[in-house]
């Protein structure tokens, strides 16, 4: 397959879409960054890799570090995580208060907010340093130290955070978080504002799309079971109220984030990521989402 060609054709065909869709901005600094722009990265599990546009500009990843949470707290937690959050689809908004008040503050998948949110009380809880720690794997995992927390987006979301403060009260009224709410918020933002390029975070997924191989990132483990089935929740769970919407389009378990970044596995294939900030009404990159539907489409590579 010759991915740099099918990928540089696939940037053709959506151009007609690139002003279509929103940016972020109840995030003032998500706001800032030029919507105008996508980046794409491909890498096979034998090593191929194919890149195109703006794949070496680094965004802010937002929701896609829910999945590297999750990678955390299984590992450390394994089964008895399924006891703080659930691991079914939310079919709500990813910033939804009303399911976790009818749920009694145990939020539906560890996807949505509420489910960030306690995965990162949990790592407060269970780790020294869970900032470092954090950031540590996530280095480990993409292989590159230079990844790193915009303490700027993570403080300007923190201003303006009013509903996943409230999230975050309604969890504790529950019982559902044991630290600070302030404490947990702030580790909450911190870990969405990590920055990462589509090609680093294609790189990094390979450890999810490659199942076969050992996952062990900076004391991070995993077993092959866990890794499928967080593809699993990936799949189920990765793109709020249109996870339904992206697997009959795209057929991959993924994840997006508000910055506009989505990236999704071929297990045994391939990683891939995407990134362009304007969003669609449910917060998934317009282009991201063509992007792939495309890609899937023309190489006949999808999981069903
Ligand atoms: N930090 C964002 C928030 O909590 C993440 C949302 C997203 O990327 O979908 O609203």
């Amino acid at each position: 397959m010759d991915y740099q060609q099918i990928i540089s054709d696939i940037y053709r065909q959506i151009l007609p879409y690139a002003k279509e869709g929103k940016q972020a901005d109840y995030i003032p600094e998500l706001a800032k960054v030029n919507p105008d722009q996508f980046g794409m990265c491909i890498q096979t599990i034998e090593g191929d890799v194919a890149a195109i546009e703006s794949a070496d500009t680094r965004f802010s990843i937002q929701s896609i570090s829910k999945v590297f949470a999750l990678a955390m707290c299984l590992s450390i937690k394994g089964d008895s995580l399924w006891k703080r959050v659930g691991k079914e689809p939310s079919g709500t908004a990813f910033n939804s208060l009303v399911q976790l008040e009818v749920e009694h503050g145990i939020p539906r998948n560890p996807f949505i907010n509420a489910g960030a949110i306690v995965m990162a009380d949990i790592l407060l809880s269970e780790l020294d340093n869970a900032e470092e720690e954090f950031l540590g794997f996530v280095r480990a995992v993409a292989g590159n130290d230079t990844i790193d927390y915009n303490p700027a987006v993570a403080i300007s979301e923190r201003e303006n955070g009013y509903l996943n403060a409230s999230i975050a009260n309604l969890l504790k009224y529950h019982h559902s978080i044991e630290n600070d709410i302030e404490s947990v918020l702030h580790f909450y933002f911190m870990m969405c504002s990590v920055e990462m390029s589509c090609r680093e975070l294609s790189g990094a997924f390979l450890a999810f799309a490659n199942h076969h191989r050992e996952f062990d990132y900076a004391g991070v483990k995993l077993t092959s079971s866990q890794v499928k089935r967080m593809n699993a929740i990936m799949q189920t769970c990765g793109f709020y109220d249109e996870a339904g919407e992206f697997s009959y389009l795209v057929g991959l378990p993924g994840k997006s984030g508000v910055g506009g970044g989505i990236v999704a596995i071929y297990p045994l294939q391939y990683s891939v990521a995407v990134w362009s900030p304007r969003l669609n009404s449910k917060g998934n990159s317009v282009m991201g989402i063509k992007a792939l539907e495309l890609l899937t489409s023309e190489t006949k590579e999808s999981i069903f």
